[in-house]
């Protein structure tokens, strides 16, 4: 049995105009997925957290706000980058770090993610960190290996005294986008090693308190299969989240698979 709450997010990454996110978000705390037994955060690109997080104000929603990025630094000459302070100011709770389309297409290396990490739990922030292999590194034997350093470099030295407030994500880059999902058994055996990793960073009981959870082609078909994997709490999902009947039917599945496991706390 597992006391850990599952999580959901959904990823809209660059999409949707202002008034598409607001009727999406207002359409998504109609049907609020939201409860004890399960975190639902949404993610936003950030001209739309404003006006996304006023609707789901409006609504008294349990939808979390969250951002998809963030710079660590408080202020400064840092042109085109928002702090978590901004981010703050609009009340998002949750920051993506280390998205594999930031680490792959943007450039953006472990070192800056590992502070982007550690600043988002400095700061009382939930941070949703990704990690995850490539196809190369997979036919490779790499799989391993690269959650490994990825997850330790960005965990090494970090605070975490509140366990609930990281979410690992591990997001197999072959899979994100792509129609392709790691099978169950594959992601089963990812975030054991993952919980492994965080054990020997921490310790056992607060690796055991650590939420990870799977991303890459999650839909509405494949979700509670994936989800009723020992372990995998949950899901980070993108194209799917666009869609708001599919994404609740993604959070049922999460409600479900953790009923199936027989918790009764979050
Ligand atoms: C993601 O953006 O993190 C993701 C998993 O995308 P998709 O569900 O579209 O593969």
């Amino acid at each position: 049995m597992t006391t850990r709450r599952p999580f959901v997010g959904g990823n809209w990454k660059m999409n949707l105009t202002r008034e598409g996110a607001v009727a999406l978000a207002r359409a998504l705390a109609g049907d609020d997925p939201a409860s004890e037994a399960l975190e639902v955060a949404l993610f936003p690109a950030f001209v739309h957290l404003d006006a996304v997080g006023a609707t789901l104000a409006l609504a008294r929603s349990g939808l979390a706000l969250g951002a998809q990025d963030c710079y660590p630094e408080p202020d400064g000459a840092f042109t085109g980058e928002v702090s978590i302070p901004m981010l703050g100011d609009l009340s998002v709770s949750a920051v993506l770090v280390g998205h594999s389309e930031r680490r792959h297409i943007i450039g953006e290396p472990d070192d800056l993610v590992a502070r982007k990490c550690r600043a988002v739990l400095d700061a009382g922030l939930t941070c949703v960190l990704c990690v995850g292999e490539t196809l190369d590194e997979r036919q490779a034997g790499l799989t391993d290996a690269v959650n490994e350093r990825q997850a330790r470099s960005a965990l090494q030295g970090a605070d975490l005294d509140d366990p609930s407030r990281l979410v690992v994500a591990y997001e197999p880059v072959w899979a994100i986008g792509t129609g392709r999902t790691a099978t169950p058994e594959d992601a089963q055996e990812a975030h054991a090693r993952l919980r492994a990793v965080l054990s020997d960073l921490y310790d056992a009981d607060t690796a055991e308190s650590v939420r990870i959870i799977y991303g890459g082609s999650v839909k509405p078909g494949n979700a509670a299969e994936l989800f009723s994997r020992p372990g995998v709490d949950g899901g980070l999902i993108g194209g799917a989240s666009l869609d708001a009947r599919g994404f609740l039917d993604i959070c049922a599945a999460a409600r479900g698979a953790r009923a199936a496991h027989g918790a009764t706390t979050p």
